[in-house]
């Protein structure tokens, strides 16, 4: 197809959004470890597993082999509500780099919780609300996955508590209170609610919190209230499986083109909207089909990925949740005060994690104010305020793009643009006033945690 067909924003119709969720882990010839349960250092059986979260979502959680997925009809109906989401060409960010490059993002802040989020709460609130749970419970760092599940449980008449981290909770009063709108109750963490919150407390009396804390609250009070379970919006396997929307779009919007992407770049916290975005892409590179470079983007103060280590590791602050064998910063790790809540997780998914150790896919961090640097381009160029999670991916974007300016290569470049930074304006004032500061991790202060990582009968 020729250039000038090409649409500004390929939009899909309701007719081309997918059907089904894709399971990468059925093209994955390494499969990701399995969750082990810490006291038996087993497996975790589905049986275990349920008393922590739904069913139909451990089934999901545990299936290495089913390839699709279909999405039930009432999914697809709330998709609708803000799917399909566009794929846009940044042309005028292009222009402003002057590069030869072709820079598309797949746009997921459109909807009023500003990201990706949206789409793994309302499959899990949908399948809590079909086994006749009472609520669900769960954290919540930056407050998007929070905002995201407050929606789909306010649209399917659920309870929701959400643990926010403290840092969070006191940076940003208006996410707390687009989830009170939605009925959810919101309780920053740690907080003296919770057994762990207040051991962790008595510890650490001034920590401004972690998601490994708010996780560890969040299950306890699941797994101690009658008809409630537990939901975590990234890193698990079923959150990347439903997540999987995002790049089966992705993919049939550049099909429909003939464009075909040379490099696809996404930022990883827990690895959700990566994993999402990647899926059918890499699903490709596995049966040897077509070939991607494809690229994580970690924030320079949680490295997991770059500087971690490849082992079992707690999901939580608390050690009471399975372990996952993961690149970790270990689970004691705090992260300094980043603006980018949404990244600040001392884990990554499984499934990325195995992914990014048999090669194929890189990882890469960068700094706070350089990412902000990349926001503000954005903001200027393409018109969308990013959140500061989606301009770790950003600002890669644009360094590939630059190096193509300097080659004179014409690639092309995807990224997910996950979510929009309305709620992130401290943040951007820090940056504004010229008060932005990086913060970067000393080795030793990732060895203290790393060397506190559990130790598991038959691992290294
Ligand atoms: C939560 C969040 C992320 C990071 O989470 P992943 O699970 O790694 O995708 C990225 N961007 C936005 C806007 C988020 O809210």
């Amino acid at each position: 197809m020729s250039e000038n067909k090409i649409p500004y924003k390929i939009y899909l119709n309701e007719e081309e959004m997918p059907k089904a969720w894709y399971n990468l882990r059925a093209d994955m010839k390494n499969k990701p470890a399995p969750l082990l349960n810490p006291g038996t250092g087993q497996p975790l059986t589905a049986e275990e597993m349920s008393g922590i979260f739904c069913e139909e979502l451990v089934a999901q959680e545990l299936d290495n082999d089913t390839k699709f997925f279909e999405i039930p009809d009432e999914i697809r109906e709330f998709y609708k509500m803000y799917r399909p989401s566009p794929v846009v060409r940044a042309y005028c960010l292009e222009k402003a780099l002057g590069t030869p490059a072709k820079i598309y993002y797949k746009f997921e802040g459109n909807n009023t919780s500003g990201s990706h989020k949206l789409n793994s709460a309302i499959a899990q609130a949908y399948y809590a609300k079909k086994q006749g749970l009472k609520g669900v419970t769960t954290e919540t760092g930056a407050g998007q996955w929070g905002t995201a599940l407050s929606m789909a449980c306010a649209y399917l008449g659920l309870d929701c508590k959400v643990y926010m981290v403290k840092v969070s909770y006191e940076q940003k009063p208006f996410r707390r209170e687009v989830m009170r709108t939605y009925g959810a109750s919101v309780t920053p963490s740690p907080s003296n609610t919770t057994n762990v919150g207040r051991k962790i407390l008595e510890e650490f009396p001034d920590t401004t919190g972690s998601l490994g804390c708010a996780i560890s609250e969040a299950v306890e009070v699941a797994v101690s209230n009658e008809g409630y379970r537990y939901v975590l919006g990234s890193v698990l396997n079923q959150v990347l499986l439903h997540q999987s929307v995002i790049g089966l779009e992705t993919k049939t919007a550049l099909d429909k083109y003939g464009i075909k992407p040379d490099i696809i770049i996404g930022c990883a916290g827990g690895g959700s909207n990566l994993g999402g975005l990647i899926a059918p892409f890499m699903g490709e590179k596995l049966r040897g089909e077509a070939d991607y470079r494809i690229i994580a983007v970690e924030p320079a103060s949680c490295p997991s990925f770059t500087r971690g280590t490849y082992a079992y590791d707690f999901c939580d602050t608390g050690m009471i949740c399975p372990l996952a064998k993961m690149y970790t910063l270990g689970s004691s790790f705090i992260p300094s005060a980043n603006h980018a809540g949404g990244l600040r997780f001392h884990g990554m998914s499984t499934v990325l994690s195995q992914l990014y150790h048999d090669g194929l896919m890189e990882a890469t961090s960068v700094e706070q104010t350089s990412v902000f640097e990349a926001a503000e381009q954005f903001a200027r160029t393409e018109g969308i305020l990013p959140a500061p999670e989606s301009s770790h991916a950003i600002r890669v974007a644009i360094d590939e793009a630059l190096k193509c300016k300097e080659t004179g290569e014409e690639k092309t470049i995807v990224f997910g643009l996950t979510g929009t930074g309305y709620f992130d304006l401290v943040a951007y004032q820090q940056f504004n006033d010229g008060k932005m500061t990086d913060y970067i991790p000393t080795d030793e202060e990732i060895a203290a945690s790393v060397a506190k990582l559990p130790q598991v009968p038959g691992q290294e």
